[in-house]
């Protein structure tokens, strides 16, 4: 084994030693493409249900790629064990970042009726303002809501609610109240397929790409994202904007004009 190495290292001498004798020519950017996509008509929006405590260590890669995210938090378990803390919710906020609604106990809103239904809704809300945050969208918890709960949403003072599915929405999008998303980011989903839902989504004559994330860390939840994936896609979101992608929270598309 040692042997070995000792030849691969003297290999690598060798080859040097060729590099630095040979002419000098500046070598093609072979990883860049020969010209950069131009995104035409294409929005994605980052959104993060249930303000997980791990969503927190994303926010240097937040801020580092000039990125914005929408983050839907249970007002009923925010300072609690496992979840983001006033504090830190706060900082994201004072980063661009948005803090939405997501009910004071995550029910399944179809479940729920009447006073129940309200306070879920409007009481998570009230939470969310009396900490100081402008807070105009909502997320169902697991995508259930009917007419009913829909209504409440709207009554409640929402602009926009969404769903976890049947994205990407449209610009603007058919119902404010009914955002629909593309599939659940899992711990199996590669950056690859991250970044073709936005290039296809484009290629098709763009749209609203509306991700939805829960847990960021390696391995902790099936519904996670790897912290070292969220940071190569934040980072090449961020390269994007420069080509014409828009990265916006999800009241930034919603409350715009
Ligand atoms: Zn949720």
């Amino acid at each position: 084994m040692k042997c070995f190495s000792k030849r691969i290292l003297a290999l690598f001498f060798i080859t040097l030693a060729g590099c630095t004798s040979a002419p000098s020519v500046p070598s093609p950017a072979a990883t860049e493409p020969a010209t950069a996509r131009v995104f035409k008509n294409t929005q994605v929006s980052l959104t993060f249900d249930d303000g997980d405590a791990d969503n927190y260590s994303i926010r240097a890669d937040l801020a580092d790629n000039d990125l914005h995210a929408t983050f839907y938090v249970v007002s009923g378990f925010t300072n609690s064990n496992g979840y983001m803390t006033h504090d830190q919710l706060r900082d994201l906020y004072n980063d661009g970042n948005e803090i939405g609604g997501h009910t004071l106990s995550h029910q399944k809103l179809t479940t729920v009726r009447g006073a129940e239904l309200e306070r879920e809704i409007c009481q998570d809300r009230s939470n969310l303002v009396a900490y100081g945050f402008d807070v105009t969208s909502f997320a169902y918890p697991f995508g259930h809501y009917d007419n009913q709960a829909r209504q409440v949403v709207v009554n409640c003072g929402y602009t926009n609610a969404r769903g976890v599915s049947d994205g990407p929405e449209q610009i603007p999008p058919q119902d404010a109240h009914g955002l629909r998303a593309m599939p659940y980011i899992v711990s199996d989903t590669r950056l690859p397929k991250m970044m073709r839902y936005i290039t296809e989504m484009d290629d098709g004559g763009g749209g609203w790409a509306i991700f939805v994330f829960h847990h960021v860390c390696d391995g902790c939840d099936p519904y996670a994202i790897k912290p070292e994936v969220f940071s190569k896609f934040a980072k090449w979101l961020g390269e994007q904007q420069s080509n014409g992608l828009i990265v916006k929270t999800v009241g930034e598309v919603m409350n715009e004009k």
